[in-house]
């Protein structure tokens, strides 16, 4: 095979995960314990979450359709049944391109683990990632895209690969201004943005837990920061986590578009709720994007994307 044609292969082909993985946590807002199972699925099928702890084992779609409105995760619903927090697991797979996959929860609220995604990233990478016969999905924007609420922003540019440029502007001396640009590979996102950790202030801690959330919340799966500064005994794993990890839910709610991703993300304070409206958005208005695959004939036709970023290192090619 020459090198074009496994470029080819390793980045147009639909992926799933090569085998069955587990493990068990708790849910950061619930406090629940919950078992996590995930595993194959077929072409063109998606994310799908299924529900064991209830009768028939619903399904819920990571589809823009069942995003429910929340502030502090992103949630998802189909006919009454929801899953929760599931950005993180969502950010794993999206950037290892994992475009279909079978989870199963026996509650509803997704494990918190570590508060990143490095737990997620390995179980992917100890199920294996191969590759399907079908072409990929990706989304290609006609138009610049935005949404806004006063000074925060979301919005996605026409690109031919994956970059994002996040800023996150807290009232606080230590998550002030922080400003990252970052270009998508596997291999950087796996190492520069997975392992960065959810946050939250102690000051806010009373009240979350007062109306539900935050209930799992930690220092072994959260930096939590008082006046001065961070509580957990390890510190930060990287200066600027909090920008890092603010990116790291950016990709978890993109990749409710379900499909691969070549746009430049330009982000400044925004939230779960902004990046579900700009999602919803893209999903009901064609004349801002178009979903493309590129079939086997057209591989050597000039492409609207630069495939060598999005290349998934020591792939398994089924
Ligand atoms: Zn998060």
């Amino acid at each position: 095979m020459d090198h074009k044609t496994e470029l080819h292969n390793n980045v147009l082909h639909q992926r799933t995960l090569g085998g069955w993985v587990s493990a068990g946590g708790i849910g950061l807002h619930s406090g629940q314990r919950v078992e996590i199972s995930m595993g194959p699925a077929p072409a063109d099928s998606g994310i799908v979450f299924e529900r064991s702890d209830l009768p028939n084992n619903p399904l819920i779609a990571a589809r823009p359709e069942n995003i429910v409105s929340s502030a502090f995760c992103t949630v998802l619903e189909k006919n009454g049944v929801r899953v929760s927090t599931v950005e993180h697991l969502l950010a794993a797979l999206f950037g290892l391109g994992v475009d279909n996959a079978r989870v199963i929860l026996d509650a509803e609220e997704v494990p918190i683990l570590d508060g990143s995604a490095r737990i997620f990233i390995q179980l992917i990478q100890q199920a294996t990632v191969r590759s399907l016969d079908a072409s990929r999905y990706w989304l290609r924007l006609k138009k610049p895209v935005q949404v806004c609420e006063g000074d925060r922003v979301f919005k996605l540019l026409p690109a031919r690969s994956l970059s994002l440029d996040c800023t996150v502007d807290f009232d606080h001396p230590l998550v002030t201004d922080q400003n990252l640009c970052f270009d998508y590979d596997p291999g950087s996102f796996v190492n520069e943005i997975a392992p960065a950790r959810t946050f939250g202030f102690l000051k806010d801690v009373g009240e979350l837990k007062r109306n539900g959330l935050a209930r799992g919340g930690s220092l072994d799966n959260a930096v939590v920061i008082d006046s001065f500064s961070i509580l957990n005994p390890g510190g930060l794993r990287f200066p600027d986590e909090f920008v890092r990890h603010k990116m790291l839910d950016i990709m978890g709610d993109l990749a409710l578009l379900g499909s691969a991703l070549a746009a430049r993300v330009v982000a400044n304070k925004s939230g779960h709720s902004l990046h579900h409206n700009l999602v919803r958005h893209l999903a009901q208005n064609t004349d801002y994007c178009e979903k493309v695959r590129i079939t086997p004939d057209e591989r050597d036709a000039d492409l609207p994307f630069d495939l060598a970023p999005f290349r998934l290192p020591n792939l398994q090619v089924a």
